[in-house]
């Protein structure tokens, strides 16, 4: 059976200074990621969930199946989101008129999104989704939950895993987040955004 690999990054480990350092990132995908990937291959072989795509898994599977492949298409979306810093980094298009429309302005959407990502208590995940009508909404999701198992369309994610900052940021979790904003690559976050 085809094994889930751990993704490639698309930049340097030290693209994304100073707002993830080289050595959180090579922690967060080196060895955090890598031992979800791992987890997944070793637990999937001679289930029903064995051979199905990571979001399929994530849709129909439990258990530490279901916590593995949470994790590891989470950190996909998540890793494959960000660029070096930029000043004035803002979407366009059709992804920034509805943020306009449905949250007052780019700022205010912003400062939501850092409200839910800092009131996650514990551990888990803060999300923009697109519902079935192009909708807009900001979940929190609990540990390795994705929000597509609520059939939505997740766009753009902010890990609050203590892994996530902690190397850089210590207990400054609305610190970490504010900062975040400036290594968003929108291209990618506009192309998972395909309503029309
Ligand atoms: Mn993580």
């Amino acid at each position: 059976m085809k094994k889930f690999e751990l993704m490639a990054l698309p930049y340097q480990a030290e693209a994304l200074e100073p707002v993830i350092s080289a050595r959180t990132l090579q922690f967060h995908h080196g060895k955090h990621l890598q031992a979800y990937v791992n987890n997944l291959n070793n637990l999937l072989p001679g289930t029903p969930w064995e051979g199905l795509s990571l979001e399929d898994i994530v849709c129909q599977a439990q258990g530490g199946i279901l916590n593995n492949a949470g994790q590891v298409l989470n950190h996909n979306l998540y890793f494959g989101q960000f660029t070096s810093p930029k000043k004035d980094n803002f979407p366009s298009g059709k992804l920034a008129a509805a943020i306009n429309a449905q949250f007052g302005s780019f700022n205010n959407f912003c400062q939501e999104f850092v409200k839910a990502g800092t009131t996650l208590f514990g551990s888990g995940w803060v999300w923009l989704s697109a519902d079935a009508d192009g909708r807009l909404v900001i979940t929190q999701e609990p540990n390795a939950a994705n929000p597509i198992q609520k059939g939505l369309c997740p766009l753009l994610t902010f890990d609050v895993w203590e892994h996530a900052y902690y190397l850089d940021y210590q207990n400054r979790r609305p610190d970490h987040l504010d900062a975040l904003w400036q290594i968003i690559d929108w291209t990618v976050v506009e192309a998972r955004y395909v309503h029309d």
